[in-house]
């Protein structure tokens, strides 16, 4: 099979030299004659595995010691439950700040276990999508938390300011820009990310979570979803997602190897803005977010015609650029453009996007 970009937005595609360990690993990890699915998550070498993925996250993180990281179960949309269940007590509300589908979403979900201030911070001007700056949202003075997203992964927005929120725990859906790029852990209360992005495989779902948070969850809340009680038994309650963890454990090692966050967060920004120049450059394709709200990671686009939309994703499939097609809630045509695509990748799509326009203007 000749050279494969994949653009879906998740589950998405993992570094190939991840996926090649995988491969040789796959029926006998360790000399054990077994593959690592097939061991038990308490045997003492799955253990030590588990271990060293959970360090090597941290390390690639920063991530500072009074903060819990959890291996769960329930993608994204577990968190959505998870995060008002545990961190949001009867009598307190929680602002969730909506900049997408996904906020949105996490918003109207919160919304079945409390009181919830939903802030919508999008605005369109002139056709073209911007939003509220941090400094202007709105924020309940003693909310419980603040929960927003700072990539939306089907809207192609990207938040990179933190607001001011005087102590309230910043609550962040990192689903879609996890290890992309440097933050500082100890700014926010809680992270969370489905793997099946930059991560690993779905079935994993991160949360980071510091230590002062953890022990006030509502009475209803189901033990699989419990932080605490996740955390007090290192993430084994219950049987953990064992192969997604072990796949993710690759993917650290791998992007320590590249050189870690700070090293990909440049070839990120390199491949984004290669990617835009292309959009602006022509007039045969837009991308409507105002500038300094794009995203890095995913990148939406529409073609001008939109009656070329079937020939261009029927082109690009037969040139070896899969899963370009949007979200079907705006439509058009989506690049994601993870930690695993190379830059290569971007390259070609560019090529295939410029010799596409020539043939059809
Ligand atoms: N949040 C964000 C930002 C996402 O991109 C997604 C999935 N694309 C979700 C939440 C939902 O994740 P899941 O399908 O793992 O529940």
């Amino acid at each position: 099979m000749s050279k494969v970009f994949n653009f879906c937005a998740g589950p998405a595609m993992l570094p190939a030299e991840v996926m090649a360990t995988a491969q040789q690993e796959f029926i006998n990890w360790q000399n054990t004659g077994s593959s690592v699915m097939e061991l038990s998550h308490r045997s003492s070498i799955y253990i030590k595995m588990a271990e060293t993925a959970e360090a090597d996250l941290r390390a690639l993180m920063s991530i500072p010691d009074n903060y819990k990281v959890l291996f769960c179960h329930g993608g994204g949309r577990g968190q959505f439950s998870a995060v008002p269940l545990n961190l949001l007590p009867v009598g307190k509300v929680a602002d969730y700040i909506v900049s997408g589908s996904w906020s949105k979403s996490a918003a109207a979900e919160a919304k079945n276990f409390g009181n919830i201030n939903t802030v919508d911070i999008t605005k369109e001007v002139d056709g073209n999508i911007t939003v509220l700056p941090v400094k202007e949202w709105p924020l309940t003075q003693d909310a419980a938390y603040v929960h927003y997203c700072p990539n939306e992964t089907v809207n192609g927005i990207e938040i990179n300011e933190l607001p001011n929120t005087n102590g309230v725990p910043i609550v962040a859906d990192m689903s879609s820009t996890i290890l992309s790029h440097e933050i500082d852990v100890s700014k926010f209360g809680l992270i969370y990310a489905g793997a099946q992005k930059n991560i690993g495989p779905s079935g994993l779902t991160i949360v980071i979570v510091r230590d002062d948070l953890l022990g006030n969850a509502q009475h209803a809340t189901p033990c699989i979803m419990n932080y605490k009680t996740t955390a007090d038994n290192d993430s084994m309650y219950n049987t953990p997602p064992t192969y997604a963890w072990y796949l993710a454990g690759l993917v650290f090692k791998w992007l320590k190897a590249y050189g870690g966050v700070k090293t990909i967060e440049k070839v990120n920004k390199a491949k984004a803005e290669l990617l835009y120049k292309a959009i602006d450059g022509s007039d045969f394709y837009t991308n409507n977010i105002t500038e300094q709200y794009r995203s890095k990671m995913n990148v939406p686009f529409w073609l001008t015609d939109e009656s070329l939309n079937e020939q261009f994703l029927q082109e690009a499939e037969q040139t070896g650029l899969t899963a370009l097609k949007g979200h079907r809630i705006v439509g058009g045509m989506r690049a994601s453009i993870y930690n695993a695509m190379p830059i290569e990748g971007v390259q070609a799509l560019v090529e295939f996007m410029q010799q596409f326009e020539k043939r059809n203007r």
